[in-house]
């Protein structure tokens, strides 16, 4: 470490607990200081933070947690009504997978969620990562998950330079070094608390951290560099048309995406293939759900899947003679599991697609 104080790991955990006892974040999934909190509330905040933000999950857990209140109530849930409930935190294949965590555990252990990373990680949808967490806070158990925001801490307190996501192994060995048997799930979670609001990405809050003294990045000014990312190759384009058809009571065609693959299950807008290269207009109509005299939006809507970026184009018409499928009233969109990308395009048709849309 470069121009810092050591400190034993046991001295870290110390000051990192004084901290967190002073400015923990009060998110609604944790317990109150000295109680633990329901393993379930534990993997459900872990799974829906998963690629979301805090903000955005802490406005839709409580709403979750009222339709599913247990393990046992979401095991026995239609596929629809997750999926449903799962509007607006994205990445649906996470909420497929807590499912079916949820009737495996059902079935293989009676409902509670094991104590050991190898059981839990033979559950759907729980990584590594996942696990450590639910071990950590759920358990008390000695091992500390390492996230985004702790991959940060430790790659600055360490002065790790080796880009991400190669330098893993590392930051879970710095990780290891500060698993103990005292409060595990409160240094987990103050490590996240710590990333989230003081070791940020930008402006890192050094004067308000309790591991100033003992940090490498403060002391040699790299913290805004680090952790280093191996640079990632740009997403390919992918273009085509969402046909918007309006029956003359103004209800709207739907269908819904087959179980497996992306957006699995979900309701959309009927659409083209979605393609590499410019999108052909010819080509594309011929997917349109009837002929008629399809209007084209100007600008496409963007949406962003991990693997490429979506372009498409809303084509809008009303037909008089409508073929049979999913017809839904303006004021019942809210009741179909609306995948982020459908909404945008039926936002930029002037819809809401909720309870307001009347
Ligand atoms: Fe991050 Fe600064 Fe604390 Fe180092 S001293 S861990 S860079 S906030």
């Amino acid at each position: 470490m470069v121009g810092a104080y050591p400190v034993t790991p046991g001295q870290a955990i110390g000051r990192l607990l004084d901290w967190y006892d002073r400015h923990r974040r009060p998110l609604p999934w944790r317990a109150p200081p000295g109680r633990r909190p329901d393993p379930y509330h534990v993997l459900l905040s872990e799974v829906m933070l998963q690629q979301t933000t805090v903000a955005t999950v802490a406005g839709r857990y409580e709403g979750f947690l009222a339709r599913f209140p247990s393990l046992a109530a979401l095991a026995a849930a239609a596929p629809a009504d997750v999926l449903h409930a799962w509007q607006g935190l994205g990445y649906y294949r996470r909420a497929r997978a807590l499912h079916a965590c949820a009737q495996a555990v059902a079935l293989r252990f009676d409902g509670a969620l094991p104590r050991s990373e190898g059981a839990l990680r033979a559950l759907p949808g729980i990584g590594a990562y996942t696990a450590r967490a639910i071990l950590a806070i759920a358990f008390e158990q000695p091992t500390v998950p390492v996230d985004a925001n702790i991959a940060r801490v430790l790659a600055r307190r360490h002065g790790i330079e080796t880009p991400l996501p190669g330098a893993l192994k590392e930051l879970q060995a710095q990780a290891d070094a500060l698993a103990s048997l005292r409060r595990p799930g409160d240094v987990a979670q103050a490590l996240m608390d710590l990333g989230a609001t003081v070791c940020r990405p930008r402006l890192p809050r050094c004067e308000a951290c309790p591991w100033q003294s003992a940090c490498s990045a403060h002391a040699t000014g790299s913290a805004e560099r680090l952790p280093r990312r191996a640079t990632r190759p740009q997403r390919p384009v992918r273009r085509g048309l969402a046909f918007l058809l309006t029956r003359q009571d103004g209800a709207i065609l739907f269908q819904r995406r087959p179980e497996s693959g992306l957006l699995g299950g979900l309701h959309e807008l009927p659409g083209s293939p979605w393609l590499a290269g410019p999108l052909s207009l010819p080509a594309s109509l011929e997917h349109a759900p009837v002929a008629a005299d399809w209007r084209l939006a100007r600008e496409p809507v963007i949406h962003g899947f991990t693997h490429f970026v979506l372009e498409l184009t809303l084509a809008e018409a009303r037909t008089e003679r409508p073929p049979p499928g999913l017809w839904c009233p303006p004021h019942r969109l809210h009741e179909l599991a609306l995948p982020t990308v459908m909404k945008k395009l039926l936002h930029r048709a002037g819809l809401r697609p909720g309870p307001s849309n009347r």
